[in-house]
């Protein structure tokens, strides 16, 4: 399906990123993984080699834009072109009710969740464009859709993710690149360990999927390959939930 495509994914070094880069990887895409944690995304290369799949990593904070850049020209230098980006780094941030948010964790989660794809979509669309074209897909939540009480940090950068990607499609689809996002529900991963250690919590988070249960890194991977793949030739500015029906409450 993405056979000699070359593909980056932010945040690869760990749950839905990592996951990506091995899907990807299956797909016959080369990958360049990138993450502020260099054990985690070296890690991701190991494991994208052992199944037969060809891999870099390029150390990178998505929160700066300079990083986003390097990571773009790196990617071009090791392997000649870009075709294929999935913006997914992001954090949870902290827990509070609007009033009481702290300020710095506002400014952080906006950062790294919604700035960091405007920079890394800034410098992926300039090198796509360079061949003909490419496909984007930005990890943004089901928490782009609708809110979550004491996250107004990340309810409000993933909803900006949806805007951000809807306005990238208008601007550059008919010159061949493609931009989606995704909305995961709630996913077993590190980012939420946290709330999975509390039984109370999970149980009311996996009561709030109408499947019964959470989902897997691999399930919203297999989502993110299609709509990175030819096969979704006619998908763009489009927004994609896969939440185990957590929206259709
Ligand atoms: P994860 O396991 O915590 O992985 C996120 C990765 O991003 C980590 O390796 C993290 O590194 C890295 N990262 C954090 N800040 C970064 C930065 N500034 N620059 C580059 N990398 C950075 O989380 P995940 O669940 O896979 O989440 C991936 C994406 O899916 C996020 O955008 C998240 O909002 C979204 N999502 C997750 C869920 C869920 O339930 N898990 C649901 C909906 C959407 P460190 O470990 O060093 O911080």
């Amino acid at each position: 399906m993405l056979k000699n495509k070359v593909a980056l994914v932010t945040g690869g070094g760990s749950g839905i990123g990592r996951a990506v880069a091995q899907v990807w990887a299956r797909e016959g895409a080369k990958v360049v993984v990138s993450d502020l944690d260099v054990a985690g995304g070296e890690e991701t290369v190991k494991l994208v080699r052992a199944q037969g799949g060809d891999a870099i990593f390029v150390a990178t904070d998505v929160g700066k834009a300079a990083d986003c850049e390097a990571l773009v020209n790196a990617t071009v230098a090791h392997y000649g072109r870009l075709d294929v980006a999935c913006n997914n780094a992001g954090i949870g941030g902290p827990s509070a009710p609007t009033a009481d948010y702290p300020l710095d964790g506002w400014a952080q989660v906006i950062n790294i969740n919604l700035s960091g794809v405007f920079y890394g979509m800034k410098y992926q669309i300039a090198a796509m464009l360079k061949n003909g074209g490419g496909s984007i897909v930005n990890m943004a939540s089901i928490l782009g859709a609708v809110a979550f009480a004491n996250s107004p940090a990340y309810s409000a950068a993933k909803h900006g993710v949806l805007g951000l990607t809807q306005a990238a499609a208008l601007e550059y689809s008919a010159q061949g690149v493609r931009v989606n996002s995704v909305g995961p529900g709630f996913i077993h991963t590190p980012m939420i360990s946290g709330l999975e250690a509390d039984d109370g919590v999970r149980a009311f988070l996996v009561g709030a999927h109408p499947i019964g249960r959470l989902g897997k890194a691999t399930e919203v991977a297999e989502l993110v390959a299609w709509l990175s793949s030819d096969r979704a030739s006619f998908v763009t500015g489009a927004y994609y939930p896969v939440d185990g029906g957590y929206l259709a409450r």
